[in-house]
């Protein structure tokens, strides 16, 4: 059968443990973000079910100039990898100035988009750089259960067309992931899209997470997905792939990486190692060290520049969360809906 071989974190695991012997002592604190997600824009074309933060926000957004003064201190920092998200960053005029300045100091770039009624002058821009990277929403391949929870319609072809439009114009090899949400609705219909673009050849990733209920209208639409049905939407998955393989031996397209995401895990190894990689920048300019904690450190120029705030505080982030006694009985993802809907 012609299509891309599967592999999955176990896989990625097995060749990262065989090719790490050397025992590498981590800081307890970094000097810099290893990685860092942008929310460069408060403005969003779609209006998913279980957004965590009320997009489209009418905010106060960070002013074009401190953008970029941002940009070139997040480079003079040397930060591995920048994801570039919104709101929807694929309408944000401030967008390429900002990429340009994250490639030509080497700066890995990923755009994470919806690829619902974006820019396509702007995705033709990108696409000349070679460098860029995309994420792209996709939680079901039937347009029906998609486009209700992304709240349009016409949100699965969209996204479908934007990988199109890659494919046929990219100038060099583009990576592009998958970022599916699993919720009771669409769980059972993930090996369906696992199977279409394994076969179709033309993404390079699948990340599948359970939805994080953030808001009463992920409950109120049933949307809410437990431990068990998310465990069974893996062990699906994971029996497709092992039937989908024995017919693919022979990967003639090469291969796709399924990934489950355990949202929490980050979280979890933050209060427990209180060491910070990362984080993410709001549209207003404030630090957050996950999207999936209401708690918000403040302003990225607080002290000054993004460099002494890092410095003299948000490279202590976890130690300053830990304080926060709402997250002493979160134990897991399915635990994340106590900080939202229990205090509704
Ligand atoms: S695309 Fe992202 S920011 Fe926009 S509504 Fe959906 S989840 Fe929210």
């Amino acid at each position: 059968m012609i299509g891309k071989r599967i592999i999955t974190q176990e896989d990625i695991n097995i060749f990262l443990n065989d090719g790490l012997n050397s025992p590498f002592k981590i800081p307890s604190k970094f000097s810099a973000p290893i990685s860092l997600i942008w929310e460069v824009t408060g403005n969003c074309n779609s209006n998913c079910i279980y957004c965590s933060g009320s997009f489209p926000k009418h905010i106060n957004e960070m002013k074009k100039t401190d953008k970029i003064k941002l940009a070139k201190e997040i480079c003079d920092m040397k930060v591995f990898m920048i994801s570039l998200s919104g709101g929807e960053p694929l309408i944000s005029h401030d967008l390429l100035e900002l990429v340009n300045i994250f490639i030509e100091n080497d700066v890995s770039i990923m755009i994470c988009t919806s690829g619902y009624r974006i820019n396509y002058s702007i995705v033709d821009a990108l696409l000349r750089l070679k460098k860029v990277s995309f994420n792209i929403s996709i939680d079901s391949i039937n347009d029906e259960i998609n486009d209700f929870q992304r709240g349009r319609v016409g949100a699965l072809k969209g996204a479908l067309n934007l990988i199109e439009y890659i494919r046929n114009n990219e100038l060099t090899d583009t990576f592009i992931s998958i970022e599916s949400v699993a919720t009771r609705k669409n769980y059972s219909g993930m090996t369906d899209l696992v199977e279409y673009f394994s076969k179709n050849c033309n993404v390079n990733e699948i990340r599948i997470q359970p939805v994080v209920t953030m808001n009463k209208d992920v409950v109120e639409n049933e949307l809410e997905i437990s431990k068990e049905e998310f465990k069974n939407c893996m062990i699906n998955v994971k029996k497709f792939i092992e039937e989908y393989n024995s017919v693919v031996s022979e990967p003639s397209e090469g291969y796709i990486c399924v990934r489950f995401v355990d949202q929490f895990k980050m979280i979890k190894n933050g209060l427990e190692t209180e060491r910070t990689w990362g984080g993410i920048i709001t549209p207003q300019g404030e630090f957050l060290l996950s999207v999936y904690l209401p708690s918000n450190l403040g302003s990225v120029f607080e002290l000054g520049t993004f460099r002494e705030t890092w410095n003299k505080k948000f490279s202590d982030g976890w130690k300053i969360l830990k304080k926060d006694s709402n997250l002493s009985n979160i134990n897991c993802v399915y635990d994340l809906r106590k900080l939202y809907v229990d205090v509704l």
